[in-house]
């Protein structure tokens, strides 16, 4: 496989199970009894990470949980749960960092020249 097509996979792979976390995370917010700008309350939701194996909780309020995923492609995980070659660092929090995606057409590009 091309280092590019290899990447790409991984980069699939990563978001995908992102984003079912967030979905998971999403769900879990439907079930609890508090509105979704609630700032005292803290939620356990499940890291965002793309670590297949991780399945560590972090304590979130839901305002927190809903501005943290205000782009699609921004997630939130534990601290330092954080995949360098495919997402950045947008902010840190007590208890959390929320990590926006690269654009995969620039990272593309990015991927090509440091693999040669
Ligand atoms: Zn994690």
């Amino acid at each position: 496989m091309r280092s590019e097509e290899w990447w790409a996979a991984r980069h699939a792979r990563l978001v995908k199970n992102e984003e079912s976390f967030r979905e998971y995370n999403n769900r879990r917010l439907e079930r609890e009894p508090v509105d979704a700008d609630d700032d005292e309350e803290l939620i356990p939701f499940v890291c965002e990470c793309g670590n297949f194996e991780c399945v560590q909780a972090l304590l979130a309020t839901a305002d927190a949980f809903t501005e943290a995923h205000s782009a699609p492609d921004r997630f939130m995980v534990i601290p330092g749960h954080v995949f360098e070659d495919i997402e950045r660092v947008v902010s840190t929090r007590d208890g959390y960092q929320v990590v926006e995606k690269f654009d995969m057409d620039v990272d593309a590009e990015w991927a090509r020249e440091a693999t040669g």
